[in-house]
């Protein structure tokens, strides 16, 4: 039996059609966000995300909670492009005409666009199952965005924040974890989106991408579209005491490498540029990690030290097709 396509199989075979780029578009498909020529410096950055209910979110989901999530899912593809977000389209697809979700859901989207001088600027409401897709454009310095290209051998792999804690998170909501940890759940439901950091890897970081679809996944699209192999030390992960715990006891090594929806930056800096991203990273408040470094790899891959032992990992993270 021929196992089935995965979302990035499928998105290579039936959209990718880089040789008909026009002069414009200076960054197509496959990356976190597409970048057009806007101004003489500027870019103009833009990435789409569609939430369904019960695959993105528990259907029970607080409207506020969901209206938070659905911009900083995007405005998380804009940090990682170290891009400044300016405007929004929502198309809403909803079951009723719910006038306290609305409300509720509206509360929580402008909550977070105010922060981050957000506009919504159009959009589409339909009828039908829960599906929330939301677009947003930004604009960064054309020579200093961070894309997915620049990893070479040697350079340090950096991670914001933690890992897993979402992850978990997610199970305690589920009720497939027999616990709850509030800040957990905050981490799964209201994840917050790292601008600032982004701003600052300007000119610091070589390649960045968001963790949204687990760590081994995510760093693993920055080796391939650079072309090289990273190696990871699994002691040196950024873990919340109670993801740790969960691994120790389920033997689920592979769980913060492969759960999704942490929305930290995962980044590689070149060995003579730490001493400043250190400096800057101290100011600017948000935890950095050094994990690991980047080694030339053909094909590329990804090796996780446990000690001296590699990890197996059985699957490396969230694909909407491959893992149906
Ligand atoms: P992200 O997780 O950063 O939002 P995805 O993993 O969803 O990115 O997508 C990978 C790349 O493929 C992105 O550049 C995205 O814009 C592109 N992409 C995804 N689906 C489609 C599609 N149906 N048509 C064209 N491009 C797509
Ligand atoms: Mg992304």
């Amino acid at each position: 039996m021929t196992a089935a396509p995965g979302e990035f199989d499928l998105i290579g075979r039936f959209f990718r059609r880089t040789a008909s780029l026009p002069a414009e578009v200076l960054l197509g498909i496959g990356d976190d966000a597409a970048l057009i020529d806007w101004t003489p410096d500027k870019a103009l950055a833009v990435t789409v995300d569609t939430l369904v209910s019960g695959v993105h979110f528990l259907p029970d989901t607080d409207a506020f909670k969901l209206g938070h999530k659905a911009l900083a899912v995007n405005l998380s593809d804009l940090a990682a492009m170290g891009a400044e977000p300016a405007w929004a389209t929502l198309a809403l697809t909803l079951p009723r005409a719910d006038e306290a979700w609305l409300a509720g859901f509206s509360h929580g989207f402008f909550s977070l666009a105010a922060r981050h001088g957000v506009t919504l600027i159009g959009g589409d409401t339909t009828r039908g199952p829960l599906s929330i897709t939301l677009q947003v454009m930004g604009t960064v310095p054309k020579a200093l965005a961070l894309k997915r290209t620049g990893a070479r051998p040697g350079d340090r792999v950096y991670l914001t924040g933690s890992l897993g804690s979402a992850g978990l998170g997610l199970k305690m909501l589920q009720g497939s974890f027999p616990a709850t940890d509030p800040d957990l759940i905050r981490c799964q439901e209201m994840p917050q989106p790292r601008l600032e950091t982004g701003r600052c890897l300007r000119g610091l970081a070589t390649a960045c991408i968001d963790v949204t679809d687990g760590l081994a996944a995510d760093l693993g699209h920055i080796l391939a579209a650079s072309g090289v192999g990273a190696e990871l030390q699994y002691d040196r992960l950024p873990l919340a005491d109670p993801v740790q715990a969960y691994c120790r006891t389920s033997g689920d090594w592979g769980f913060p490498l492969q759960a999704g929806d942490d929305y930290e930056l995962c980044f590689t800096v070149p060995a003579h540029r730490e001493a400043r991203l250190i400096e800057v990273m101290t100011a600017g408040g948000v935890p950095i990690t050094r994990i690991g470094h980047i080694v030339a790899a053909t094909p590329p891959r990804l090796t996780v030290w446990r000690g001296t032992d590699p990890l197996i990992l059985t699957r490396t993270g969230f694909d909407h097709f491959a893992d149906a």
